[in-house]
């Protein structure tokens, strides 16, 4: 049997250099509460990402719990199902009321046409998501923003490293959320970022980060525990050193895919905007039965069979889950009801090898031409 292969493999630092990170930890005892290497990668991501503000957070769902909570919004949030739970969630367990807005058939971000028909007097916000690392249509999302007043916060946990004209995608909307796990492009094990086009929202969130607590006996507000340790701060700053030859690594076998899958009937490949230098996060696929003959299942069982674990991002719908009880219609968001049966996302991660991408793109093109 080949080597297993699986949909995502954790990029890792050489171990001394880990080693070498943690080592004054020992020295200091200080393992929490915005610590030296804390405050260290918050300034550091600050200079990557090109923004004023990082707030850290132990990850990156909590870190949209935050930045919800600092905005303090209240009502209705436009929002799309075609995503991870989390986006969803965060809206909802803040007490909020998502909104489903469909999504484009091209690269799978919100369809801005369709926003402006789901604003009532309760909509607060707009929050789309950077899914895949594909950029929204920023420019048509801050119009509709102002027109109506309304807050933009993105979900921009795909999208670490994405830019846009030469800028960081971290600068659009009123705030965007990165997400720090283990299987993003950059991790630091359990991790987010919460950043803000106000600065006077850094200090807020840090509240919200630490139980509300705005001095060491004072307690304004009600909040939780959203602080990122040490030990992954340490992680990140390692990570951080070889951020682009990961996104390198990875854009390698990307290409490659595209090489072997573009223009084969029957398999859509996501469109790229050419004013966005990706970051490679993920390789999805759409498979249509009729031309390609088999299914985006028949796909994952033939790769399944050869010991190759693709997995079906996004499927079900957030909008479908089983918390939600029925209250919201798949048959609303037409567009990411069609994707969400048909799409698959193919292994993509930093050492994936481009024998690796081929022996998966074979196993693809022969059941075609079976
Ligand atoms: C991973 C992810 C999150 C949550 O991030 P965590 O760091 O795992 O909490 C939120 N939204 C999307 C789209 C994600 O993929």
């Amino acid at each position: 049997m080949d080597e297993k292969i699986l949909v995502t493999r954790s990029s890792m630092p050489d171990i001394d250099e880990y080693m070498e990170e943690i080592r004054p930890l020992w020295d200091s005892r200080w393992l929490t509460n915005s610590g030296v290497k804390h405050q260290q990668l918050e300034k550091e991501l600050c200079k990557y990402l090109g923004v004023t503000n990082t707030a850290l957070c132990v990850n990156g769902h909590q870190a949209l719990e935050c930045i919800l909570e600092t905005l303090d919004l209240k009502g209705e949030v436009i929002t799309t199902p075609f995503t991870f739970v989390s986006t969803t969630n965060a809206i909802v367990r803040r007490g909020l009321t998502p909104v489903f807005c469909d999504i484009n058939d091209r690269d799978f971000t919100i369809d801005v046409t369709k926003i402006e028909s789901l604003i009532t007097d309760k909509t607060c916000a707009i929050m789309p998501v950077h899914v895949y690392g594909n950029v929204c249509d920023n420019d048509a999302i801050e119009k509709i923003a102002q027109k109506y007043n309304l807050k933009v916060i993105y979900d921009a946990a795909h999208a670490f490293g994405v830019r846009l004209d030469g800028q960081g995608v971290a600068t659009l909307g009123d705030a965007s959320m990165f997400s720090f796990h283990a299987t993003k492009v950059f991790h630091c094990v359990e991790g987010g970022a919460a950043v803000f086009r106000d600065d006077a929202n850094y200090t807020k969130i840090n509240y919200c980060k630490s139980f509300g607590m705005t001095g060491p006996e004072d307690l304004s507000f009600t909040g939780g525990n959203s602080k990122m340790n040490e030990f992954c701060a340490a992680m990140g700053l390692c990570n951080l050193r070889h951020i682009d030859e990961a996104i390198a690594s990875r854009g390698e076998a990307a290409k490659r895919y595209r090489e072997r899958l573009s223009n084969i009937d029957g398999i859509q490949l996501s469109t790229q905007r050419l004013d966005v230098k990706s970051n490679f996060a993920y390789f999805p696929i759409v498979v249509n039965t009729e031309q390609f003959g088999f299914t985006r299942d028949d796909i994952m069982d033939e790769l399944a069979k050869n010991n190759i674990g693709a997995r079906r991002y996004f499927y079900p719908l957030t909008s479908s889950v089983a918390s939600f009880g029925g209250k919201y219609s798949a048959d609303d968001t037409p567009v990411a009801k069609r994707i969400s049966e048909r799409v698959m996302c193919l292994p993509l991660y930093e050492d994936l090898s481009i024998e690796n991408v081929d022996r998966i793109c074979d196993i693809i093109l022969k059941l075609k031409n079976r």
